[in-house]
């Protein structure tokens, strides 16, 4: 029985993390992840018209200063905008969980600075939520409604 792929990305030129040539082919895509890469006769559910594009697998941003901007936006752009899938975040020290409540106004400025954003911080409905006392039952919230996704 031959599956519907969720999404068919057509004629790419695949980029295939390997360091050979690039080369022109479908990509089928079912439940997430990649089922086929070659000449896909199929029709997808979706499909994408990538003739001329460049087909890749997402990039790892190694260095990033998402710390807080993680707290208010689930798109953290523009890493993701550029092909960005995963990001790590926390290697320079400026994380905001966990923080006791009288260290709150401190870090907010400290933020402020990083990321050139007067008010932001302090402006986000959810960070106040990350200190010492609940920073364990808000991890497991986030890595609960990521496994749910
Ligand atoms: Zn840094």
């Amino acid at each position: 029985m031959t599956v519907t792929p969720d999404l068919v990305i057509r004629g790419g030129n695949i980029a295939d993390g390997s360091g050979g040539e690039l080369y022109e082919a479908d990509v089928a895509i079912s439940g997430g992840r990649i089922t086929e890469v070659g000449k896909i006769s199929g029709k997808g559910q979706e499909e994408i018209d990538a003739k001329g594009k460049l087909v890749a697998p997402g990039f790892v941003d190694v260095h990033t200063h998402y710390d807080g901007q993680v707290t208010w936006s689930q798109d953290i752009t523009p890493s993701s905008q550029n092909g960005v899938t995963t990001a790590i975040m926390g290697n320079c020290g400026v994380g905001f969980a966990p923080c006791r409540p009288a260290d709150h106004q401190r870090l907010i400025q400290l933020m402020e600075g990083v990321l050139a954003r007067a008010g932001s911080i302090a402006c986000s409905p959810s960070w106040r939520r990350y200190d010492s006392r609940t920073w364990p039952r808000c991890a497991i919230a986030r890595r609960a409604r990521r496994n749910r996704a």
